[in-house]
């Protein structure tokens, strides 16, 4: 028996809350990971991951571990020893793929943004003709680390002029904001579960178009990582069925159930449900003389970076949420500790109750830690924020 756990309200920056059914699917007893019946659920899941990324490519699937194996499973394939990738870096993780990418063997391109800011197309042009045998360029869709939302439409243009890769981060925008992998023009893309398709960590879904797989079957040398070897995970997720990992069978189960969630729901409405929580939470924040850290007009939906004020505490505001309220939001990372709060709005934690519970909660406990705010401030200007824009559907 597990020791008893709190039951918490995670508006953090994942995981997210899971729904009901997406747990009961988790205790759905196993069957083989070639038996004909999960077969067919692997192909329900293609078909679905491949709507929610909008998109008609073959090679869909989930890799068996967390979104950074999606990040990891994406480079080690598309880069070979030698090679050369301009990678976005404007926050964490940024940071993490150009790790990555030096791990492989290859040089990294450091395009750099101060955090919480984008990264321009003019840079990502200036980079691809200082570098014009680049094999790729990479960017995070939305940087859980600083709120920032990355515009990929003009860098897509861009990438694919040049002749290279557009590889980009959707961990914490699938599902949660819009993502048209096709129509942008991205290579290869990669997500989690755990962030707004409110599917407990685990897998990862990706997903490589045309070109990206042209390019790993010509490969001079094999893919440095032997468990993140697209060339064979394709052979089990494709016809042949050649085993090369056994799948995480139930977590399999819980992304189906997900997906069908997103299916049922519909990726639009769900776009603008988070949408409309974001700006009412924004809102609220405001009204209690709290900013967002990310630039103006690039601020994610999915993750909130809210400014710390001068002299609070930042610990105890979390501890105090936490032990008090049950509710979870996250600290800053890097250069960002002790400077923002990061509340999440992913999936099943994007509701208009959780809007209005963080806000009221921190009106609460504020105060007592060094920022003085009346209690319904924020609360009342999320709930006008929120009658001005009635859910859809
Ligand atoms: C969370 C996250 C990751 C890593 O995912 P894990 O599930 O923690 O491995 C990568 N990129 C972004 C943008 C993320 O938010």
């Amino acid at each position: 028996m597990l020791p008893p756990l709190p039951t918490r309200i995670l508006l953090g920056p994942g995981p997210s809350a899971v729904h009901p059914r997406v747990l009961r699917a988790l205790a759905t007893p196993l069957v083989g990971h070639l038996d004909p019946a999960f077969l067919e659920l692997m192909e329900e899941t293609k078909r679905l991951l491949r709507a929610t990324f909008r998109t008609t490519n073959a090679l869909t699937l989930p890799i068996s571990a967390t979104g950074s194996a999606g990040m990891e499973a994406c480079l080690v394939n598309l880069l070979e020893p030698g090679d050369t990738a301009i990678i976005g870096v404007n926050g964490v993780f940024g940071t993490r793929m150009v790790d990555i990418v030096e791990r492989c063997g290859a040089t990294a391109v450091k395009l750099e943004a101060p955090w919480g800011h984008v990264i321009e197309p003019d840079a990502v042009a200036q980079a691809l003709r200082a570098a014009p045998d680049a094999r790729l360029v990479a960017v995070v869709h939305a940087e859980t680390s600083t709120g920032a939302w990355q515009p990929l439409e003009a860098i897509g243009r861009l990438v694919r002029e040049r002749g290279a890769l557009f590889v980009v981060d959707a961990v914490t925008s699938l599902g949660g904001c819009p993502l048209q992998v096709d129509d942008w023009l991205i290579d290869a893309c990669y997500s989690g579960t755990q962030k707004c398709l409110s599917c407990p960590p685990g897998l990862a879904p990706l997903t490589f178009g045309a070109r990206a797989v042209d390019a790993l079957h010509r490969r001079r040398s094999r893919v440095q990582s032997w468990y993140l070897d697209l060339t064979m995970i394709e052979k089990y997720w494709g016809d042949e069925r050649v085993y090369h990992h056994t799948a995480p069978i139930s977590m399999n189960y819980a992304l189906l159930e997900a997906l069908r969630l997103v299916d049922e729901e519909g990726l639009e409405a769900r776009w603008a449900r988070h949408e409309r929580h974001h700006r009412a939470l924004k809102a609220g924040l405001a009204a209690m003389g709290l900013e967002l850290a990310s630039q103006e007009g690039h601020q994610l939906w999915t993750l909130n970076a809210v400014r710390i004020p001068d002299g609070v505490d930042d610990a105890a505001v979390r501890a105090a949420l936490l032990r008090e309220f049950d509710l979870e939001i996250g600290g800053g990372l890097g250069p960002m500790k002790g400077r923002v709060w990061r509340i999440g709005l992913m999936g099943e934690s994007s509701t208009e109750a959780n809007v209005l519970l963080v806000l009221s909660a921190l009106e609460r406990v504020l105060p007592r830690c060094g920022y003085p705010t009346r209690p319904g401030t924020g609360v009342e200007a999320a709930a006008r924020a929120l009658a001005a824009s009635p859910a859809r559907g």
